[in-house]
């Protein structure tokens, strides 16, 4: 008997899991489902333009979706095409791995300004993702505050500093392109709650910062203790010490004629956003930090910028019909097991943190707790009944087949350098198809 499994969403927690399916000698039939028509979740739409190398994981994704078993389904939106009831009735199991796309938010005054944008929204704008390519952030201004300390915040600031030679390897959307390198930023301040110590970006991505054509990274030497203290694993430490160090040998760097400047701005909460309809101004106050958290010290002080960018974290949206912990923002599950056929991978498993690799493991453990489950599967319709399904609704779903027309398309619209120019549209994508 064949196990039918349909996993939504093929970012890499899908992706693992099904990799992980495949290596069991199960008969199986995999199908991979996903809103847009473009497979690879954040890969495609998150991980920074200027980090290519990063983005080569997905030739291993491209093997398993290429494998005899598996087929891709885009275009195809859970919640609005297919209903998980749906799923539920045609296949074995069910995987979500539907990720965490919506931003966190500041919860402070101002945050409803025109010039706020998440980072979920600002990088899908400068990534092509469908939802946020008509974003039109004005970056006709000349400062930018990013809020956050991770590496989050790092990519979306060096994006905005680099120089056009500096991205021209890059698949940045060429309307953000248009955008920043004809815009005016040239101060871009990253605020932390806490300080260097506390601090998540990881060195490689800090250390990038020290070395950019046009833009100086500024710190405050007062701002960097002369060790790490507190209570921390011996390779948490060692980390530290490394972002410690490479953040004194910034306050060394000479500035020299460079045009823009990341400010590293450590201990300051931000409390309002300030301005009309438009954000002009953030309001801070400055902190200390005890224990390991952050506590406000009293003191305010506000800095001019005409976009404030948080990039605070990223929340899952409830699938209706599964339990749902609003605390973590996960679903509820033992091991990526949620019940009654259901599983879940990724993000909405385990909560949006950790790299690409960190949804590895994790795919290995569902797709266990799936074959120990379902063993040989209970000889339900699959895909024969999806595809009946779509084609009865009138969805006109993405195969495998044409994304690779898609990405072909992309690659040869490229300019030299450029590894590809993305389509941003979903009815550009579906035109290509169409020739
Ligand atoms: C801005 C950013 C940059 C990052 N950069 C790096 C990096 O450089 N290196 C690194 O190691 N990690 C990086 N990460 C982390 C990494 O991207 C994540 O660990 C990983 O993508 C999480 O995988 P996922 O499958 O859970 O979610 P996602 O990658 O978000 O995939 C979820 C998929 O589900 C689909 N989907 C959502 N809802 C539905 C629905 N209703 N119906 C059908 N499909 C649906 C989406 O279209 C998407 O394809 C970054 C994360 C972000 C946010």
């Amino acid at each position: 008997m064949t196990l039918r499994v349909a996993i939504v969403g093929t970012g890499p927690g899908g992706f693992y899991t099904a990799d992980a399916l495949l290596k069991s000698d199960v008969e199986l039939e995999i199908d991979l489902i996903d809103r847009l028509p473009t497979p690879f979740g954040l890969i495609r739409g998150g991980v920074a333009p200027d980090h290519q190398t990063t983005k080569r994981v997905i030739k291993a994704y491209d093997r398993s979706a290429q494998n005899e078993c598996v087929r891709f389904y885009g275009n195809v939106e859970l919640g609005k095409d297919v209903a998980l009831e749906e799923l539920k009735a045609l296949y074995d199991a069910v995987v979500l791995a539907v990720g965490s796309p919506l931003d966190r938010k500041l919860g402070i005054p101002g945050e409803d300004k025109k010039g706020v944008f998440g980072a979920a929204a600002f990088v899908g704008w400068y990534n092509a993702h469908p939802d946020f390519r008509n974003l039109d952030p004005d970056l006709a201004c000349s400062a930018a505050a990013v809020i956050g300390n991770g590496n989050v915040a790092i990519d979306i600031a060096r994006v905005l500093v680099k120089t056009p030679e500096e991205m021209a390897e890059t698949d940045l959307s060429d309307y953000a392109a248009t955008a920043i390198h004809g815009g005016a930023v040239e101060d871009v301040y990253m605020f932390g709650r806490r300080g260097p110590v506390e601090a998540k970006f990881t060195n490689v991505e800090l250390r990038e910062m020290g070395n950019l054509t046009d833009c100086h990274p500024v710190v405050d030497p007062a701002d960097l203790p002369n060790e790490v203290t507190g209570e921390w694993s011996a390779r948490d430490r060692r980390l530290r010490e490394r972002n410690l160090e490479t953040l004194r040998e910034f306050t060394a760097l000479d500035p020299a004629d460079k045009s823009k400047r990341v400010h590293f701005a450590f201990y300051a909460n931000p409390v309002e956003i300030l301005g009309g309809a438009h954000v002009e101004a953030l309001r801070l106050e400055r902190t200390a930090v005890e224990n390991g958290r952050a506590r406000g010290t009293g003191e305010f002080f506000e800095i001019e910028c005409g976009l404030v960018l948080p990039a605070i974290g990223y929340q899952a949206v409830p699938v209706p019909g599964v339990p749902f912990d609003e605390d973590n923002g996960v679903i509820v599950n033992e091991d990526g097991h949620v019940g009654d056929g259901v599983y879940c991978a990724g993000w909405v498993k385990r909560g949006p943190t950790g790299v690409i690799g960190t949804n590895k493991p994790d795919g290995d453990v569902v797709a266990h707790r799936i074959l120990d489950n379902l063993g040989a599967g209970a000889g339900k319709e699959g895909r024969r009944g999806l595809e009946a399904l779509l084609a009865g609704k009138g969805v006109r779903h993405v195969t495998y087949d044409d994304w690779q027309k898609i990405d072909a398309a992309e690659i040869s619209a490229a300019a030299d350098p450029a590894p590809r120019r993305k389509f941003a549209a979903v009815e550009e994508m579906l035109a290509v198809l169409e020739s």
